[in-house]
C-alpha cells in the first residue's frame, strides 16, 4: 500500500510559506516554481496543495484540476526559453526515483543539441 501523507516534506513546507520560495505561478489548487537542480534550462515543478503523497494516492480531483497548469507551464516553459520540446516527468515511490514525497509534476523543457542527464 502507499504509504500515508507525511507533511515534513519540503514543498509541504513552501506550500505552508514556512520555506520562502518564488513561485512562478499560484491557483488555488497548485504552485509552480523552479528546480532547485534544474535537468535543464528552465526546469520547473507543478505542486498542487492537495495533501497527497504521489500519483497513487491523489483524487481525480486534483489530477483534473493539475493537468492544465502543467500544459501551460509547459508551453510557458517552450515560449519563455526557446525550447524545443517539453518533457513531463513524475515519479512514484523511492524505487521510481521520488524523493520529494508530496506529489509534483516535472517540467523540463529540451533543446536541439542538448542531451538530458537522465
Ligand atoms: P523527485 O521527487 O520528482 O524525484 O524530485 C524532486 C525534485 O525536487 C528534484 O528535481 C529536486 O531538484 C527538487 N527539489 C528538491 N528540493 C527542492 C527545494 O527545496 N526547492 C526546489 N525549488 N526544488 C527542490
Amino acid at each position: 500500500a502507499t504509504p500515508a501523507y507525511d507533511d515534513a516534506n519540503i514543498f509541504a513546507k513552501i506550500l505552508k510559506g514556512e520555506i520562502p520560495s518564488e513561485p512562478l505561478f499560484e491557483t488555488d489548487a497548485a504552485v509552480a516554481i523552479m528546480d532547485i537542480m534544474p535537468q535543464s534550462k528552465g526546469h520547473c515543478l507543478v505542486i498542487p496543495r492537495a495533501a497527497s503523497r504521489n500519483l497513487l494516492d491523489a483524487t481525480d480531483e486534483t489530477l483534473a484540476t493539475v493537468m492544465p497548469l502543467v500544459a501551460k507551464l509547459a508551453r510557458a516553459a517552450k515560449a519563455a526559453f526557446g525550447a524545443d520540446g517539453v518533457r513531463i516527468a513524475q515519479f512514484n515511490e523511492e524505487l521510481a526515483g521520488q524523493t520529494v514525497f508530496h506529489l509534483h509534476f516535472h517540467v523540463i523543457p529540451v533543446y536541439a543539441g542538448v542531451a538530458l542527464k537522465q
